[in-house]
């Protein structure tokens, strides 16, 4: 999300210039924000369609005829908040678009904490990606699917349907396109932790926040059968979340305020055996935002009875304990769990991972393309969102290069042009 003012560029790289071609781009010294500007724009908007004037044999070159080229197939991988905000800002109708994506709705991921305890309704963060399509005056197509190969030397994408199909082998086709963009997102990360994948809970789709609510009233009603001693229902009241980043602390947050508002008037016998424990592995909780975000948060769980715990590794989980290990002492702890959600980060999807190894990225963590998001080495790739990293020009490379033209007077008369970069 926080590229997508770039996903708006590429966007309307594609609106004003189809061809792509030569785009003189100014980096300016404050930020290294940048300005496009085509060499020629070919394409006017309100005409649609660009007619070619040829002159026919027959009539001795005075006739006209019409002829429309064939438009440029652009394939987008993704139905995320990268894919939609390009497929958003993309009007241009000389583009055949085809979006690829194993779900055919867009999710406001940032409520999914929201879900989980039943605060939002799942179906109204939501947006079904044919509603979109339908407003857009461009030729989109769109196929439920899973992107399983891209083979750039020949310009093709291999999917797989991910809705059910009763035919075995139809169910998979292959697809050409001129531009491709990538947009597929990331997975969870496990760091390879024994057993996470098998016990624990993720937040990152609207199924898994729907999970975590069942789970959640699950564990309230299971509490609450008289059959049960005190320590079984502590253990299965204890709501363990592996990470101390947004996403961790957004549920914790949601969970501390559903116990507060809602099991006190509904479950009041179990309300006190409730437990949140937050574990992180590093000295802070939400550690990429400002200090004084990160007290306040801390402090905030403290006084809300969240037990926070620092430094705290996870080495292992089964149906039963979770594992720890204090970074300062090494020592290991064994604590019973009711239920655990695992938000510790994203790592690349296997589509990816075996993409960067044919490209020769193979030891990377994300895609790496160009400041026009153009992955490294091709000029009709394009990744962007989490699955993908910019590799940004140092502006202070350009401030060199500035003056190094100055010096030489190549800037007389070319105010504003300064470094031309070509995409
Ligand atoms: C609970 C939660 C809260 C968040 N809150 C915030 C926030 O407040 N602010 C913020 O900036 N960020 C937030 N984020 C992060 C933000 O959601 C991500 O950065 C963002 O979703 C990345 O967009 P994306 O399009 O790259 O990936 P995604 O949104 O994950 O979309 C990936 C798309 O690709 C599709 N796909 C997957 N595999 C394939 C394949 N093989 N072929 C074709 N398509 C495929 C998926 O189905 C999906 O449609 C949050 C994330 C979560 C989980």
């Amino acid at each position: 999300m926080r590229s997508f003012n770039f996903f708006r560029r590429l966007s309307r790289a594609f609106n004003d210039y189809p061809s792509l071609s030569k785009i003189i781009v100014v980096s300016t010294i404050s930020g290294g924000s940048l300005i496009a500007y085509p060499e020629a724009n070919t394409y006017n908007g309100s005409q649609g369609h660009i007619a070619h004037a040829d002159a026919t044999a027959s009539d001795g070159g005075h006739a006209l005829s019409e002829v429309a080229p064939k438009k440029k197939k652009v394939v987008l991988l993704g139905t995320g908040w990268a894919g939609m905000s390009f497929l958003k800002n993309l009007n241009n109708p000389t583009y055949e678009v085809e979006v690829v994506s194993p779900r055919n709705f867009f999710v406001f991921t940032p409520l999914l904490p929201s879900v989980t305890c039943g605060k939002v309704e799942a179906r109204s963060i939501a947006e079904p990606i044919r509603n979109i399509i339908i407003k857009k005056n461009v030729d989109i197509s769109f196929s439920e699917a899973e992107c399983v190969k891209i083979d750039p030397q020949n310009k093709k994408i291999y999917c797989r349907a991910t809705i059910d199909s009763h035919s075995k082998g139809e169910e998979e086709f292959a697809v050409d396109y001129d531009y491709l963009i990538i947009a597929v997102g990331a997975q969870v990360n496990t760091f390879n932790t024994p057993g996470v994948m098998e016990n624990c809970h993720f937040l990152k789709e609207i199924d898994d926040a729907q999970k975590i609510r069942k789970n959640v009233i699950e564990s309230f009603e299971k509490a609450s059968l008289p059959c049960l001693s005190e320590e079984e229902r502590k253990k299965i009241l204890h709501f363990v979340i592996v990470g101390g980043g947004p996403t961790g602390v957004e549920f914790a947050a949601e969970l501390h305020d559903f116990v507060n508002e809602d099991v006190v008037k509904l479950y009041p016998k179990v309300k006190d055996l409730v437990k949140i424990t937050l574990l992180e592995a590093t000295d802070h909780i939400l550690n990429m935002f400002d200090k004084r975000i990160t007290n306040f948060a801390e402090n905030k769980f403290g006084r809300d009875g969240i037990d926070v715990k620092l430094g705290s590794m996870v080495t292992g989980i089964n149906e039963n304990e979770i594992s720890t290990k204090a970074r300062s002492n090494g020592k290991t702890t064994s604590t019973p769990y009711g239920m655990v959600l695992w938000s510790t980060g994203i790592g690349p999807r296997p589509l990816i991972k075996e993409f960067m190894k044919q490209i020769g990225q193979g030891n990377r963590r994300a895609l790496a393309t160009d400041e026009w998001l153009r992955v490294e080495g091709f000029d009709n790739i394009y990744a962007l969102g989490d699955c993908a990293t910019i590799n940004q020009r140092k502006v202070m490379e350009d401030i060199a290069e500035i003056f190094k033209k100055s010096r030489q007077g190549q800037l007389r008369n070319t105010y504003g042009q300064g470094i031309s970069r070509n995409p």
